[in-house]
């Protein structure tokens, strides 16, 4: 399902996520594999949900939603993160408070176990919103955060991944497509996974809506496999990957980093809203099937408004994703 009907809904708290966009392998797909992924982003949700029924904020939701998803090695950020090219992990995070527009990012770290709560750290300190390296990590470390080895991160099905793909002499490819994909099933054991590991998008992401009316952004990845060493993708970039005003929408996205940077989609969904009077869907539809699609931009996005509407539209085959509104049950999907 890409979207939700925009109605006058009342705000009940609400919270999406994704685990990433990318090419079906529907017919390799194990029906045990697919209700583990099912499972985990139900999970995810739910904690997520139980922050906002409590009445706690948009941020806490999605740094909680997006904490558990980095620790799921499904999906690429945190533990499971794809690998550079140099076989080393990179990793990228960013949240936006969209209260106050206050925001934190960090970039190329690789010993903080959950990226997220290292961008938050940044946030919270509020001096500057992106650190890179080893300096974020030491802000981080500072902010009482775990710091980890690098090989926490690596899975032997995300190193299949990477040799597949420089054995195809790819380049720098997204987390959820093709063929590659076949190379970490593997591994993986029978069945693979729902979306073709080799090029999927895996980032993960979350946005919310709580009950004072407030929305919350955070985005997390271990980037494209086989990017070049130093390379930085959207997820970190505040307006490419991540962006929340409570004027307009929260939006957390995921795909080939370079074209949501090129489009600045995550603030052209609120530019869209706030400019040129678009709803949520209607903007958030744009900037995937239209502004992306312009340059080849392949991927997705989760969105969400004060209203509580919520879009969840991408370009690929699939897309890990799922939403939940308090005092209801999580609804998770993977395929259009
Ligand atoms: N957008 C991420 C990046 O380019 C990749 C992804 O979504 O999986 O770093």
């Amino acid at each position: 399902m890409n979207s939700m009907p925009q109605t006058a809904a009342p705000a009940t708290p609400v919270i999406a996520i994704h685990g990433g966009a990318g090419t079906l392998t529907r017919s390799h797909i194990s029906p045990e594999q697919e209700r583990a992924y099912h499972a985990a982003l139900q999970a995810v949700l739910r904690s997520g949900q139980a922050v906002l029924a409590r009445g706690g904020s948009a941020m806490e939701a999605v740094c909680v939603a997006v904490q558990a998803l980095e620790d799921c090695p499904l999906f690429n950020a945190g533990h499971g993160a794809v690998f550079t090219a140099d076989a080393t992990h990179e990793l990228d995070a960013a949240v936006m408070d969209g209260a106050t527009l206050a925001a934190g990012a960090v970039a190329g770290v690789t010993r903080v176990r959950n990226p997220v709560l290292a961008a938050r750290s940044v946030l919270q300190d509020g001096q500057h919103v992106l650190m890179i390296g080893d300096a974020a990590e030491r802000l981080a470390h500072k902010a009482g955060l775990a710091l980890v080895a690098p090989d926490y991160f690596s899975t032997e099905a995300r190193r299949a991944q990477l040799h597949t793909a420089q054995a195809q002499a790819r380049g720098a490819v997204l987390d959820h497509d093709g063929a590659a994909a076949q190379a970490a099933q593997q591994v993986a054991g029978p069945g693979g996974e729902p979306l073709d590991e080799g090029s999927k998008m895996g980032t993960v992401g979350a946005v919310a809506l709580d009950a004072h009316g407030h929305l919350a952004a955070a985005t997390s990845t271990g980037g494209l496999t086989n990017k070049r060493p130093g390379r930085v993708g959207d997820s970190p970039l505040i307006g490419a990957g991540t962006y929340a005003d409570d004027r307009q929408a929260a939006v957390s996205c995921t795909g080939h980093g370079e074209s949501f940077i090129r489009v600045a989609a995550a603030h052209d969904v609120c530019a869209r809203m706030a400019y040129g009077g678009a709803t949520l869907q209607q903007a958030s539809d744009a900037v995937v099937h239209q502004a992306l699609a312009a340059i080849g931009g392949t991927g997705g996005l989760i969105a969400v408004d004060a209203h509580g509407n919520v879009c969840l539209p991408f370009n690929t085959e699939g897309m890990y994703r799922g939403l939940a509104r308090v005092g209801e049950m999580p609804e998770t999907f993977i395929y259009r």
